[in-house]
């Protein structure tokens, strides 16, 4: 099962992606955990990747292309995977969909979660990250059990710093001019599934699985 998450930043792609590759036992690959990752670990990547991340731009084609295509080879891909973040543009799906192709595999499922921007901006100050698993919450929508500290590995708690309000308004710019046309792309082959985000989490979960569970 070869899927992506498509959407604005916030609308709860990782949210809902962490849930599908607990239910299906894919891996749950995010670029943009990747990216975080390495900024923590002060890698060569990292040190590339946050000035274009704390600026609400998206990291280069060249740096996130490779990345991905090379972790889709590992062997617990074998089954599918669930791609959060990526693809972002259009030479990104190209590059994605050719390497696939070349293999005889394709993306299956398409997975739209539709928020309009107007609940964007409340989204996104309210979410909190943690900072030792990278684990997402939402303060008044997906509350940790004790406050600011992760449910799952007991670290602490953060806001990201490309959640505050300035650079999630450029952010949703990059969205609607870069990303937004991979809903076309990936509609024209016929793999193209839109939910409404704007449902509580449990009830978008239900909406996926209609049609995941096929
Ligand atoms: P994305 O991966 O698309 O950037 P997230 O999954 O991190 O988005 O979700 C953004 C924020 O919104 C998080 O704080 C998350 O807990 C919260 N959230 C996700 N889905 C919903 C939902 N259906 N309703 C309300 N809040 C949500
Ligand atoms: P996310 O965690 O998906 O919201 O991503 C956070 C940031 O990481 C984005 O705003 C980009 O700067 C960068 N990023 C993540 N995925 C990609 C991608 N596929 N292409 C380019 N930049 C990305």
């Amino acid at each position: 099962m070869k899927i992506i998450m498509l959407g604005a930043p916030g609308a709860g792609k990782g949210t809902q992606a962490k849930m599908i590759a607990e239910k299906y036992e894919i891996p749950h690959i995010s670029t943009g955990d990747i990216f975080r990752a390495n900024i923590k670990n002060n890698t060569e990547l990292g040190k590339k990747a946050k000035a274009y991340m704390d600026a609400g731009q998206l990291v280069p084609d060249e740096l996130t292309v490779a990345l991905v295509l090379d972790r889709i080879k590992k062997a617990d891909c074998v089954k599918g995977y669930i791609l959060d973040g990526f693809p972002r543009t259009i030479p990104q799906a190209d590059a994605l969909d050719s390497a696939l192709n070349d293999r005889g595999e394709k993306i299956e499922y398409a997975i739209n979660v539709d928020v309009p921007d107007e609940h964007i901006i409340k989204r996104m100050s309210g979410r909190r990250a943690c900072s030792d698993c990278g684990a997402t919450y939402h303060v008044v929508y997906n509350p940790t059990k004790e406050e600011g500290v992760c449910d799952a590995c007991h670290g602490s708690l953060v806001l990201r710093d490309d959640d505050k309000p300035e650079t999630v308004k450029k952010r949703l710019e990059v969205y609607h001019e870069q990303t937004k046309p991979l809903i076309d792309h990936y509609g024209a082959k016929n793999v193209l599934h839109t939910v409404d985000g704007t449902l509580d989490i449990d009830v978008v979960f239900a909406e996926i699985n209609k049609f995941l569970g096929e």
